[in-house]
């Protein structure tokens, strides 16, 4: 049987199209992404599998395919493979035959692994093989492989290439070993240079030992949430790599759906393919699609913080200082690279309180051109909601805001100079007098409210804003650990400032279980404890995102919980955890 490859996968931990997973097989249990080595078994049984299996003979004569040894499972093109689990060819790994032809382009090196994962199940492991190298594991890895092996490897060291994560060397150029890998700090050069069967097995271990290490630093960078920054720095090195990177940056749809909804770590936009993530167009997004500004009459925009969220910034808090008694009648915009526009009450959320960029005072063309299209969407859209502009802006701020403004004929007034900072006293001073004179009366900011309802409905979709707030309800804490609470006392929501989200009760998720679709439907024959497994998953929303909070309930149970996977994942999988457990109650 097919199915004897391996006994077992599961994937813990998902990062956009990357896993963390567990694969057992018969000699032995992998953490995945994995590196098999020629000589293990696991490739012999793979091999053995593929083209000795007694179901895969029949079935090969049966249906007159004639496949060399190791290309079975080849989803896209095979004839005998089926994506049912009932199939007698399903299996827990799958192989993509010829691999090596990937490398002929980067659109071939990046559509043969979409096309097999978006083929196959996702609970089941991904291996190219022999094709692996230090410099282009974390790509292959970020793109949804999770087997590696060393023959590659193997193969360039008995030739005599000595491999690095950002090139191929000759040995036979090198005056030193740049490596302290433990046969090459018990070598020389010049003993490698001889090219005896010797030197040729030490460079093929350095070779290995190389790819095994980049496997345990991809590993932890799935783990932390960093794999994207360490990709574009591995990519660096090569065109071909490089290239397929931003082929990939136009697959939006196929890693939005395993991209986190949070993290609790900052994004680091330092390339030009970081404007492109996928954290940065799903924030653009939601602002055009769920957001809605409160009903104030003055919109002023204001330039970004390196210190997040802004308003913990020495520049902003002077700013609200001065604006502090009309706050009530004034909407704060921030206009920022590469999120766009950022509205005052989602300061706090993921990614626009997790992002470091490089403030030089200098934009490229492209930068400003999106940041741009995202002030030209917003006004479009609400424009109609406020009766003047105030722009707190110089340099390529206020060139961008004027860009857009002109264009449009609107009018705006400008309140700081080009040559002073924008919280130094003059431009505060002038700052304040300018909204002091807009506005006839004092007003409170509402600020609490507004940030609880806007970040409601960026996470659970217009109007879940409004449900939670309706009635009688109060918002306490201290800013930014906000708590909504019922007149009962109840809490309903809080905000996670450690990851930019909002947390529901299950009081808080009955007012909103209504509206919103992020709800997952379980099997009714359990009371679910700690964890929700896919298996126990019956109707989940295509919506859900991994870190995205939900609402699960049955005939017997409601309750709120942390997604682990997807939507599609938890009905597509028949292991691994779909849901953490906060709260639940049996009906
Ligand atoms: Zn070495």
């Amino acid at each position: 049987m097919a199915g004897d490859l391996s006994r077992y996968y599961e994937v813990k931990r998902r990062d956009g199209a990357a896993r963390i997973g567990r694969l057992i097989t018969p000699t032995g249990r992998l953490q995945t992404p994995a590196l098999v080595s020629a000589e293990s078994g696991i490739r012999e049984e793979i091999e053995l599998i593929n083209v000795d299996s007694p179901a895969f003979a029949a079935l090969s004569t049966k249906d007159g395919w004639n496949s060399p040894r190791g290309t079975v499972l080849l989803p896209e093109v095979h004839p005998l493979h089926h994506k049912q689990r009932e199939s007698p060819l399903y299996v827990d790994v799958f192989v993509i035959g010829f691999a090596s032809s990937m490398l002929k382009t980067p659109e071939a090196f990046v559509r043969r692994v979409i096309d097999a994962r978006s083929e196959i199940p996702p609970d089941v492991a991904l291996w190219t093989p022999a094709i692996a190298t230090p410099e282009n594991a974390a790509l292959l890895v970020y793109m949804g492989v999770d087997i590696l092996d060393d023959i590659n490897a193997l193969i360039k060291g008995y030739s005599g290439i000595y491999q690095l994560e950002e090139c191929e060397l000759r040995v036979s150029e090198l005056e030193e070993l740049p490596c302290n890998c433990s046969v090459c700090t018990s070598t020389d050069v010049s003993k490698l240079q001889e090219l005896n069967a010797d030197a040729r097995a030490k460079i093929a271990r350095h070779n290995t030992l190389l790819l095994e290490r980049e496997l345990r630093k991809i590993r932890e960078y799935i783990r932390t949430g960093t794999l994207r920054e360490y990709v574009e720095l591995r990519v660096r090195s090569s065109a071909f790599l490089t290239a397929a990177l931003r082929i990939l940056d136009t697959k939006q749809e196929y890693f939005e759906p395993g991209t986190p909804i949070a993290r609790k770590i900052a994004m680091k936009i330092n390339t030009m393919e970081s404007l492109r993530r996928i954290e940065v167009r799903r924030f653009a997004n939601r602002i055009l699609a769920r957001y809605a500004p409160p009903a104030k009459r003055i919109l002023l925009i204001l330039p970004c913080a390196a210190k997040k969220p802004y308003s913990s910034s020495q520049s902003h808090r002077r700013i609200i200082n001065a604006i502090r008694d009309y706050r009530g009648h004034v909407h704060e915009l921030i206009l920022t690279s590469p999120l766009g526009v950022v509205p005052r009450e989602l300061e706090l959320v993921y990614p626009a309180a997790f992002y470091d960029i490089p403030v030089t005072g200098y934009w490229d063309a492209e930068e400003r051109a999106w940041v741009a299209s995202r002030l030209d969407a917003y006004l479009d859209k609400n424009l109609g909601n406020y009766d003047v502009i105030v722009a707190h802006l110089r340099g390529a701020y206020r060139a961008i805001c004027e860009s857009v403004t002109e264009d449009k004929g609107i009018e705006v007034i400008f309140t700081c100079e080009e040559q002073e900072k924008e919280h130094s006293e003059e431009a505060i001073h002038r700052l304040r007098s300018c909204i002091a004179n807009l506005c006839a009366t004092s007003k409170e900011s509402g600020i609490r409210t507004g940030v609880v309802k806007a970040m409601a409905d960026y996470q659970f979709g217009i109007g879940a804003g409004d449900e939670l707030l309706r009635g009688s309800t109060r918002v306490v804490g201290k800013y930014p650990a906000l708590r909504l609470v019922s007149v009962t006392g109840d809490v309903l929501a809080r905000v996670v400032p450690e990851y930019g989200l909002m947390a529901l009760s299950v009081a808080g998720a009955r007012r909103i279980a209504r509206i919103t679709p992020y709800k997952v439907e379980i099997g009714g024959d359990f009371i679910p404890k700690g964890a929700i497994l896919a298996p126990g998953v019956m109707n989940a929303s295509g919506e859900i995102r991994p870190n995205d909070e939900v609402i699960f309930y049955s005939d017997r149970v409601f309750g709120v919980g942390r997604a682990r996977m997807s939507g599609w994942e938890m009905v597509e999988s028949i292991r691994g955890v779909a849901i953490d457990v906060r709260e639940v109650i049996t009906l």
